[in-house]
């Protein structure tokens, strides 16, 4: 299943810094056995970086779960990550796995 979180508007912005790996024909959909629902596995890949992503999303942070809300609903979500990227500070885990090296 292919779940593009990113629309092209916005790949303009973060090219800067960033060259997401959940954007284009390689995205895809994680979904961990306890129905957790993410653009890729690094999000959750530790209690620090999970934290981390609590702390962005607060409260909705609990709606992620396939059990809890819709795809549309969780890809609405996920648009406050994806608004970090055109920031100067794009969410860490984003810049530590996903920065666009040329421009470093
Ligand atoms: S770390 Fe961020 S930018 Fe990279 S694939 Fe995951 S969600 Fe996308």
């Amino acid at each position: 299943m292919v779940f593009l979180f990113i629309s092209n508007g916005v790949k303009n912005h973060f090219m800067q810094k960033l060259s997401p790996k959940c954007y284009g024909k390689n995205a895809q959909t994680f979904i961990e056995v306890n129905g957790f629902v993410s653009p890729c596995c690094w999000l959750v890949s530790t209690n620090k970086r999970a934290d981390l992503l609590k702390k962005l999303l607060g409260n909705k942070f609990d709606k992620l779960y396939i059990t809890e809300s819709s795809m549309d609903e969780i890809k609405q979500i996920y648009k406050k990550l994806e608004n970090t990227w055109k920031t100067d500070q794009p969410f860490s885990t984003c810049l530590e796995e996903c920065r666009n090296n040329k421009n470093v």
